[in-house]
C-alpha cells in the first residue's frame, strides 16, 4: 500500500474508523455557502420562526430582530446590548426590557434605563454585552457559533 496521502484516502481511513454495514459515504464534501444576496425588488420571503437556530440565516435573524419593538425593549439602551448585537447572538424579546433564547434562558435590563449617571449606564450596558454570550444555557448552539459580523451579512436589511 502506499505510505503517500491522498484526500480520497484520507476520507476512506477516515469511513474505515466508524464501524459500518453499509458502504455510504460518511465524509461529505462541504456544501457551497448560503446566498445572502436579496433583491429589494422581491419580496422577502416567509420568515422562520425567531425561535430557529441558524446563525448564517439573515431571514432568522431579522426575525429576531423584528422581535424588539420599541414599545418593549427601550432604543436609548447602551449600544453593548443593542438589538442588533442581541439578535445576532439568538436572543429575542420576549417580555418588556427583557430577552430570551430558545435554551430557555432569560435576562433582562430592565432598570438600566434609569440610572441617572451615563458613565455608569454605559459600563453596566457593556458588561451586560460582554455576558450575552455565557447567559445561554450548556449546550445551546448560540455558545458556540453567533451571526457573523461581517457586513455583507446585514445587507439584506439595509436594500
Ligand atoms: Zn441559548
Amino acid at each position: 500500500m502506499s505510505k503517500t496521502y491522498s484526500r480520497k484516502r484520507f476520507r476512506t481511513q477516515l469511513d474505515a474508523l466508524v464501524p459500518s454495514t453499509t458502504k455510504k459515504r460518511r465524509i461529505f464534501p462541504s456544501t457551497p455557502t448560503l446566498q445572502h444576496y436579496h433583491p429589494s425588488t422581491l419580496p422577502l420571503p416567509p420568515l422562520p420562526s425567531y425561535t430557529t437556530y441558524e446563525p448564517n440565516n439573515p431571514l432568522s435573524y431579522l426575525a429576531r430582530l423584528r422581535t424588539f419593538h420599541p414599545s418593549l425593549y427601550s432604543p436609548f439602551l447602551p449600544h453593548f446590548i443593542s438589538p442588533i448585537k442581541l439578535a445576532g447572538n439568538g436572543w429575542f424579546c420576549s417580555s418588556r426590557d427583557g430577552v430570551e433564547c430558545r435554551c430557555g434562558a432569560k435576562w433582562g435590563v430592565g432598570g438600566l434605563i434609569d440610572i441617572k449617571d451615563p458613565r455608569v449606564r454605559e459600563e453596566i450596558g457593556r458588561r451586560l454585552g460582554e455576558g450575552m454570550v455565557d447567559r445561554h444555557m450548556a449546550g445551546c448552539g448560540w455558545r458556540i457559533l453567533s451571526c457573523p459580523g461581517t457586513s455583507s451579512f446585514f445587507l439584506i436589511l439595509t436594500m
